[in-house]
């Protein structure tokens, strides 16, 4: 069953237990029926047209990632899936040859047209890709880091420290008091677009004290239960949505960091016409957790 949350789900297996097999991997390397995802600067390769699929390419590709080292995605079908990072070229659908035939695309502008399988892969490289951009040195000696495990962690050449990679929680919540849902809209979205409260997990704080946290700072609204309704990793740059149903206990609205340029409650009519297209305000489209969490929350 494909989840219904994009960059989730899909039933790409993650070869986990092969990583720190370098044979294994070696020999993937090297397979003709391996597959190459070529990432330039964090966007991945398209093949131009409809439908819209990833342009992965032979292990040939592997000759114009230069210093960087293959970041092994998964195994799909039997064949190895890797992506090669090649930022270091300046003009990469010409020097790949590819122009008029493929470009490299921002993820967020199309993961929601991609297969289930295509869109995990797409988070994978793209957050992965990101952690070993940012961690290049070690944060504890200075020293040089290098990728090991297919590109699943990095070593520190000199005090052998290992880095993985990183990912950053991140709560959202529809925050549910009675018939009525409280969005926020933020300075610098387009007009009249409203979504869930969300903020990154602090050390030290439990999902549910986050939520209370978040939507008491930006919002003024005490929260009582929170309920966990589903996650999404969410690749911009590493982070991972833990969306939650929230139970409002207090009414008045106050924006108290001033994160928010309104926050509001929405009746479920007006939150159904908004998933339609056609209400008085506009929310996230299916890519964002967001979008489900409106949806559980009009159809409760
Ligand atoms: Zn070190």
């Amino acid at each position: 069953m494909r989840d219904p949350v994009t960059f989730a789900g899909g039933g790409l297996d993650r070869a986990a237990e092969r990583r720190a097999d370098a044979d294994w991997v070696a020999r993937q390397l090297a397979a003709e029926d391996s597959r190459f995802l070529a990432l330039w600067r964090l966007r991945p390769l398209v093949k131009l047209g409809e439908p819209l699929t990833l342009a992965w390419a032979r292990r040939d590709l592997l000759s114009a990632c230069g210093e960087s080292t293959p970041i092994l995605l998964g195994v799909s079908g039997g064949a190895a899936q890797f992506a090669v990072d090649i930022s270091a070229l300046e003009k990469p659908e010409a020097e790949l040859g590819v122009r008029g035939v493929a470009e490299f695309h921002e993820v967020r502008g199309f993961a929601a047209r991609l297969s289930g399988e295509d869109a995990v892969s797409v988070a994978i490289a793209r957050s992965l890709s990101a952690c070993h951009e940012t961690h290049r040195f070690c944060g504890a000696c200075g020293a040089k880091t290098q990728s090991e495990r297919a590109g699943w962690v990095r070593r520190c050449s000199s005090c052998d420290r290992e880095h993985f990679p990183r990912t950053d929680p991140v709560v959202i919540a529809a925050v549910v008091r009675g018939d009525r849902c409280l969005l926020g809209r933020q300075p610098g979205w387009p007009e009249r677009m409203y979504s869930a409260l969300a903020g990154f997990v602090e050390p030290g704080e439990s999902l549910e004290e986050a939520v209370r946290r978040e939507i008491h700072e930006e919002a003024g609204i005490e929260v009582g239960a929170v309920r966990y309704h589903a996650t999404q990793p969410w690749p911009f740059p590493h982070s991972l949505m833990i969306g939650c149903l929230a139970e409002g206990l207090s009414e008045t609205i106050a924006l108290n960091d001033r994160e928010l340029a309104a926050a509001r409650w929405f009746s479920r009519d007006e939150l159904r016409a908004a998933l339609a297209g056609n209400g008085s305000i506009s929310v996230p489209g299916p890519l964002a957790i967001a979008h489900h969490l409106i949806r559980a929350f009009v159809d409760s």
